[in-house]
């Protein structure tokens, strides 16, 4: 059992606390936003993620989990400090590491004890360098420490599972002392052989980038190959099943869509760019995969188009505002531009989310006008669109949608609806990749 502060208690920091506690450890997490520590402590979660509030609860009552906004005292009392905090995109893609930084000067003030300082927001590569050169400089005294990289894989909406089961864990070190502590620290995955990949701190931080720059392009690669499939009446699901059958290359992430979105894929593809740019490397793959997700947004688009040639004054649905089903995640999600895209075209919006919609008006569209069930939404639509692959959306009643609206259009962007039924139903439908199957 190891002392752990986590600095930043988001997606990332909250679930991974949680699951450190799991694990055995006793862990407080910490954060600037005082509402959150909040919240956390009146045992209420700041964000939806599956199974969180399971987990964090029965950590809480075992008392190996807890939340403050002191982060001195819980720097000053932990061995191992995790960084979770934001690392969003900064100008010209880079990665902003205001936060990151801010934080290593907090952790150098406060070092009265050994500790391992380990990075587990995206950093990019010769970060740890710069926060043992902040910290060097900044420490009081001349108190050991270690900077340690140890990226985080999980996905939202399966965030709980994933930590707790991960594919592999990623430890960057440079010293045997911080190995052997990580190890108690990840003493049951060590049991369970999980696989752990111990490696030094800058291929660590180049691990995390490159996995996720090629999950980015392999979405857009199948989406481009759905754009195809879309004119020569091919069925992109039945090309996708083949092509993961082949075992070099793997069923997964060969969904096509409306493109990526998210708090990662959009910004650590960018910054990937940004890093190959300082050290003269043309990441000419990845900025393809960027520039093919953009366009996405626009195939989506014309497709809304072709069926609503004139949106002026009519009323849009949109089904799902989440970048992914099962989260409240909204950062990047397509529909900020396809709404923006409709709007522009005078539709009338209205929309409709399970869980996002409230964080759709807080953070970016404060005049959406959202409605509480898809029923509302759709009355007297011309059009409906859904972006989000929702569970409640894949059982839509398409009868029923169909007598609510004025008009039978409907753009399935994430190809959950039946095409049998929305042609027997008499829908003008379009969708990413089956269109004219
Ligand atoms: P988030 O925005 O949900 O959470 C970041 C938290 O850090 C916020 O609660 C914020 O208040 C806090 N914070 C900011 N500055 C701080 C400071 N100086 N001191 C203390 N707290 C501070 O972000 P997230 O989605 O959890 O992502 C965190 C990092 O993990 C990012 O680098 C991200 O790229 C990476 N990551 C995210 C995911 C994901 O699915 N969200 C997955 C893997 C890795």
């Amino acid at each position: 059992m190891r002392k752990i502060c986590v600095i930043g208690t988001g997606y990332v920091g909250l679930v991974s606390g949680a699951g450190l506690a799991d694990f055995g450890n006793s862990v407080i997490c910490t954060d600037i936003d005082q509402s959150k520590i909040d919240m956390l402590n009146r045992g209420e979660m700041p964000i939806y993620e599956p199974g969180l509030k399971e987990l964090v609860d029965r950590n809480v009552a075992t008392h190996r989990l807890s939340f403050s906004a002191d982060i001195d005292t819980a720097v000053q009392n932990a061995e191992v400090i995790f960084i979770a905090v934001g690392t969003p995109m900064g100008n010209n893609g880079e990665a902003d590491l205001r936060a990151v930084e801010a934080v290593a000067t907090t952790i150098a003030k406060n070092l009265n004890s050994y500790k391992i300082i380990c990075t587990k927001s995206t950093v990019p590569v010769g970060t740890g360098a710069r926060l043992e050169k902040i910290i060097f400089q900044e420490r009081l005294n001349e108190t050991a420490f270690d900077v340690v990289s140890n990226p985080e894989f999980l996905r939202e909406g399966s965030a709980v599972k994933d930590f707790l089961n991960p594919d592999r864990v990623i430890l960057g070190v440079s010293s045997k002392r911080a190995q052997s502590i990580l190890a108690e620290v990840y003493r049951p995955l060590y049991i369970n052989d999980t696989p752990m990949v111990i490696t030094n701190v800058p291929s660590s931080e180049m691990i995390k980038y490159a996995s996720n720059a090629f999950l980015a392009v392999k979405i857009s690669f199948i989406n481009e190959i759905a754009n195809l499939a879309d004119k020569v009446g091919a069925d992109v699901h039945t090309i996708a099943k083949a092509m993961g059958q082949d075992g070099r290359i793997s069923p997964k992430f060969l969904h096509p869509g409306p493109g990526y979105g998210g708090s990662c894929f959009p910004k650590d593809t960018e910054a990937l760019v940004h890093t190959g740019e300082q050290y003269g490397v043309d990441f000419q793959v990845v900025k393809a995969a960027i520039s093919a997700n953009a366009a996405q947004r626009k195939v989506i688009l014309a497709k809304a188009m072709e069926l609503l040639p004139d949106m002026s004054g009519k009323v849009v649905a949109i089904l799902g505002l989440a970048f992914k089903a099962n989260t409240d995640d909204v950062r990047d999600a397509p529909a900020l531009e396809i709404i923006k895209g409709l709007e522009e075209q005078g539709a009338v919006i209205r929309a409709y989310d399970p869980i996002a919609a409230k964080n759709m008006k807080k953070h970016f569209l404060p005049n959406l006008d959202t409605r509480n069930t898809v029923d509302e939404t759709v009355e007297g639509a011309e059009l409906v669109i859904i972006l989000t692959e929702w569970n409640e959306l894949r059982g839509l009643n398409l009868a029923d949608l169909k007598n609510r609206m004025t008009a039978p259009n409907i753009v399935d962007a994430r190809n959950i609806l039946s095409i049998d039924q929305l042609k027997e139903l008499g829908f003008n439908y379009r969708n990413v990749g089956r269109s004219t199957i």
